[in-house]
């Protein structure tokens, strides 16, 4: 993560708005474009402990307009789901259609990407963990 956001804008999609450079990451590769900061679940978190949400999912959209279907926009649309409750959050980010063929192209054409499940399985432990350290320890029998 470190590494994508020390990399330099991309000159393809110079043109978006500052607003949207500021939240998202345009990451080059089969992911396409991740948010810099994860969103945080307004239903688990409290004021001490923030419950970040997780990347499910990332899919190139076309936006269609009219009754001739015609194609107006390109975007990625993003899923984030909290581990804790499965609350989804979906985002549809606005890119540069070179930069969208781009990571279509090096998905071999394929338009949704899944991140591996190994994050989503961290993401567990690391969430079964916090429970325990704040005294929950369901599912262990030892209730
Ligand atoms: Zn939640």
């Amino acid at each position: 993560m470190s590494k994508k956001d020390t990399k330099k804008k991309n000159p393809l999609i110079s043109s978006l708005s500052d607003n949207i450079h500021k939240k998202w990451n345009y990451t080059d590769d089969k992911v396409g474009v991740e948010l810099k900061k994860p969103p945080v679940c307004p239903i688990c978190s409290t004021e001490e402990d923030k419950a970040h949400m997780v990347m499910r999912w990332v899919k190139n959209e076309i936006v269609y307009k009219g009754s001739n279907y015609e194609p107006v926009e390109v975007a990625f649309k993003v899923a984030y789901k909290c581990p804790m409750c499965a609350w989804v959050a979906y985002f549809f980010v606005p890119c540069d259609h070179i930069y969208w063929t781009k990571i279509l192209m090096i998905r071999k054409n394929v338009t949704l990407y899944y991140p591996p499940l190994e994050v989503w399985s961290s993401e567990d432990k690391k969430i079964a963990e916090q429970l325990e350290s704040l005294g929950y320890f369901g599912g262990r029998g030892d209730l």
